[in-house]
């Protein structure tokens, strides 16, 4: 089969090119390993082996068929922040090719695709009024910033991209969609600097070959890896794999839940901080984030701070709360505790990886092995976070804070993930420190290109899919000019 433009994998990202280059003269197909629905022997060709630092088994953190793990996601949106592109002296391997300028313009578009409404984010605070006041927290680091969501219209769930996007990909005339094509290999030429084919299989044993111009390589984190050392008939090292950098840099958000206590002196908090609310054209949550400059002053990477649930404080902490109020002179009768909860930003870890193992999948793919790691490193930097945080707090006389984790045990008794796989073909300019280039080409192929969150040199703290989106939706500008 001949194409101009191959697109691999059928998640938000593969959807998101194919439509945005649907009515350009390029004849696209999109291959996806799935179908419409679930299916247990399609999900089994992700399984894969993991060691080292507890982590989500690697079948059930994603998704396998048409809309990816959109199918699952949480529907929790918010932009990366300008500093989450910049070099930083205290976190080695930062900085990315490209700045958050590069991207801003595609945001409005992202946000659409994800169907959430009315784009606030930072603005938010100026419709949210009348929901009541924000937190008072005293000057200092943190302050209150917004998270949207997916869906805003038609249904309480997030959008799951396969089903409310299949009939868009359908009625494009010059794109064709494969269901159950698992690409097994991406065939570079003899030459060694060009993709020239692409083997698909089914699960009911069909097999053929796509000759595309280009190809862009969107099955997530975790498979794109894969696919790229997998494909080791020509480089023995992989392709993209020159300098050992693919699957190095796997990254996740952890969420340590009830990492701290938020006890507010009047009992009383915004709704929006305690869970999503519809106002104004959007569904809006508020949380507390570090800001730029606390960031860089106090050498902290990102996190995003959510209030959760109300709980009840054992005597130990009622006594400190009425000591706390009776030095600050306020009134703590009506005092009510939250737990808090986060998704923490990680050091970049060329430890952290993904491996090929000797076991094969039904179709003869070497799966996978996750080495994960976590440093303790990153929980004493998000505790200098929240110490900000409880400093301001005492400081309006509003509340105070209990930190709950200090040792790896206490973080770990409590540790969820954010599935939010990233980091494994990072972006460099320089190919000795990235596996693809600024416009998401890989190093030294003429025509092959990543999306998606494994292009993530640092990861922020934000939800990744508008900002993977939007990237991808930069990618699509980029191929209109350069698939010919
Ligand atoms: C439980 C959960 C909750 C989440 N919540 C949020 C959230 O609230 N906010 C947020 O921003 N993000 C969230 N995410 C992450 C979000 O789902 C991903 O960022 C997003 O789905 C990534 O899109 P993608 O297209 O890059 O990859 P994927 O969604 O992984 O799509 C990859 C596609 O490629 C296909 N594929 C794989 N291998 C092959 C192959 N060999 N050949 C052909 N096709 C193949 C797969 O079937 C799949 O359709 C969550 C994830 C999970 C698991």
């Amino acid at each position: 089969m001949q194409a101009d433009l191959a697109i691999i994998g059928g998640g938000p990202v593969g959807i998101a090119i194919a439509l945005a280059l649907a009515k350009t003269p390029l004849k696209i197909v999109l291959l996806e390993s799935g179908g419409m629905s679930f299916d247990a022997k399609t999900q089994a060709l992700y399984d894969g082996s993991k060691v080292g630092t507890p982590y989500v088994t690697l079948e059930a953190s994603r998704l396998r068929y048409l809309g990816g793990s959109s199918n699952h996601w949480g529907g929790w949106c918010r932009p990366m922040d300008a500093i989450d592109f910049e070099e930083r002296t205290w976190m080695p391997y930062s900085g990315w090719p490209i700045t958050k300028k590069d991207v801003d313009r595609y945001f409005v578009k992202a946000h659409e695709l994800c169907e959430a409404g009315t784009l606030y984010y930072d603005g938010a605070g100026k419709v949210t009024g009348d929901l009541g006041p924000r937190l008072a927290l005293g000057p200092g680091g943190l302050t209150t910033r917004w998270f949207q969501f997916s869906r805003m219209h038609g249904s309480v769930l997030p959008t799951h991209f396969g089903e409310r996007y299949a009939g868009d990909l359908k009625k494009q005339a010059k794109l064709t969609v494969y269901l159950q094509a698992n690409v097994t290999r991406l065939g570079l030429g003899r030459a060694g600097s060009a993709i020239s084919e692409l083997d698909v299989a089914t699960l009911d044993g069909k097999k053929f070959t796509v000759k595309p111009k280009a190809a862009v390589l969107a099955t997530g984190a975790i498979e794109s890896a894969r696919l790229l050392l997998a494909s080791n008939d020509v480089n023995t090292a992989g392709i993209g794999n020159n300098h050992d950098l693919v699957g190095r840099f796997f990254a996740d958000h952890p969420c340590p839940r009830d990492n701290a206590t938020l006890v507010l002196f009047d009992g009383k908090i915004a709704p929006y901080y305690l869970g999503n609310q519809v106002a104004h054209g959007a569904i809006l949550r508020a949380g507390l984030f570090p800001s730029e400059d606390f960031r860089r002053s106090q050498a902290v990477m990102a996190s995003s701070i959510t209030v959760e649930g109300k709980i009840d404080l054992d005597d130990v902490g009622k006594a400190a709360v009425a000591v706390t109020a009776a030095a600050l002179g306020v009134d703590a009768s009506n005092a009510v505790a939250h737990s808090l909860g986060c998704g923490m930003e990680v050091t970049p870890d060329p430890d952290r990886r993904l491996t090929l193992d000797a076991s094969r999948d039904a179709l003869g793919m070497p799966k996978l092995k996750l080495h994960m790691r976590l440093a303790d490193q990153d929980f004493a930097k998000y505790r200098l976070t929240l110490k900000e945080l409880g400093r301001q707090l005492l400081e309006s006389r509003a509340g105070m804070l209990k930190l709950n984790s200090r040792t790896r045990d206490e973080w770990f008794g409590s540790l969820d993930w954010g599935n939010h796989h990233m980091g494994t073909t990072r972006m460099s300019a320089d190919p000795r420190k990235g596996v693809v280039n600024a416009d998401l080409k890989v190093h030294d192929v003429a025509n092959l290109y990543v999306a998606g969150s494994s292009v993530f040199p640092t990861y922020g703290a934000a939800n990744p899919t508008i900002n993977l989106l939007a990237l991808a939706l930069r990618l699509a500008d980029h191929l209109k000019g350069a698939v010919k």
